[in-house]
């Protein structure tokens, strides 16, 4: 089966790259590089030994898009192609909605005119908005505050009426929750472009001697240490759900949303000092307010995965902060 992964040289597409490829499905990778190397179709290529097509293409443009699906027989896709930053979305709100939804849209309509009805779609926990209980599962209303979560949430309304107008067309959104970590060899990985919001590329920076300290944002939220709780998911463990999201809708019409977290929830400090204790390097940090938009606590009801899927995060945290640092290690900045 050939499958094409749009934003496949990002953080998760090239982790779901090497997945699919050394479980023997061809692939084909498109991406912009807008947020992402050359190096990593490189590495995707060094780690499994083979080879596949790889396009330069904006998924905004629907030509190139048109090309890439004339000159290869793609038979589903995985679609990651996206900008993600959350604060810039608050700044730059028609970037994030310009990009994120008309490339999709861009996508889906050539899909249908190639007769290719296979999609497994990258979205996020994000589309939850605040719970109002733990864990989360899938029928929680949709209440996003961010224009990204917005585009996540947008997106997921269009699949779904995608589906109820045909239901040939077969259609996974997995909702992912944190993902932190990397691949064992350490040849590929999460690699923050300037100054990271997220809370893994920032540690990982302040261990190098990067950046200074970190700021943990607040440490009066109702947890059990007082700093905000994620469910942080092991990027290769996610990588495998994608695997088994195209084997659960290849022979079927199907629109199923579904979690991908551990279930279990870490707190900021739980987070800082496994990495210090696991990797044996210090993470000197500073509590600071708290940062505008964030929530106490959130983690996953992950058992739909494991039901409908068969599908289970197995990666635990020292796994997770261990890669990550392999990975920030053999990295020049
Ligand atoms: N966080 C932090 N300092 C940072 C970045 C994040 O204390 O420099 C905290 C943040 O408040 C949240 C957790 O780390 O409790 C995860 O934040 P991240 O931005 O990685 O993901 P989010 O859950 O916000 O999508």
């Amino acid at each position: 089966m050939k499958v094409l992964i749009t934003g496949g040289a990002g953080y998760i597409g090239s982790h779901t790259a090497v997945e699919l490829l050394e479980s023997g499905y061809d692939i084909v990778i498109v991406d912009d590089f807008s947020n992402s190397s050359p190096e990593a179709i490189e590495n995707i290529k060094k780690i499994t030994n083979k080879d596949f097509s790889f396009y330069k293409c904006d998924i905004n443009s629907k030509d190139a898009l048109s090309a890439v699906f004339s000159h290869e027989k793609i038979e589903a896709v995985i679609h990651f192609a996206a900008y993600k930053a959350v604060g810039e979305s608050c700044r730059l709100p028609i970037k994030y909605y310009s990009n994120n939804i008309s490339g999709t849209i861009n996508l889906l309509d050539v899909m249908n005119e190639y007769g290719c009805k296979k999609i497994v779609f990258s979205s996020s926990a994000t589309v939850y908005g605040e719970p109002e209980e733990n864990p989360m599962t899938e029928d929680f209303p949709l209440h996003p505050f961010n224009p990204y979560g917005t585009t996540k949430y947008i997106i997921e309304e269009i699949l779904r009426d995608l589906y109820r107008a045909d239901n040939e067309w077969g259609i996974s959104i997995l909702r992912y929750f944190n993902p932190i970590g990397a691949h064992h060899s350490g040849l590929i990985g999460e690699r923050p472009n300037g100054i990271p919001n997220n809370i893994m590329p920032y540690i990982c920076l302040v261990a190098k001697k990067k950046l200074e300290k970190l700021s943990v944002f607040g440490n009066d939220y109702p947890t059990r240490d007082g700093t905000g709780v994620r469910d942080y998911i092991h990027v290769v463990d996610l990588a495998k759900g994608h695997l088994k999201a195209l084997e659960y809708i290849a022979d079927k019409g199907i629109c199923d949303s579904i979690n991908l977290g551990t279930g279990c929830g870490y707190s900021v400090l739980e987070l800082v000092n496994a990495f210090s204790r696991v990797n044996n390097v210090e993470v000197p940090y500073v509590i600071t307010e708290r940062r505008p938009g964030d929530l106490a606590e959130y983690y996953a009801d992950p058992s739909k995965a494991e039901k409908v899927l068969g599908w289970k995060a197995e990666l635990g945290i020292e796994d997770m902060v261990k890669s990550s640092w392999k990975f920030i290690s053999n990295q020049q900045f």
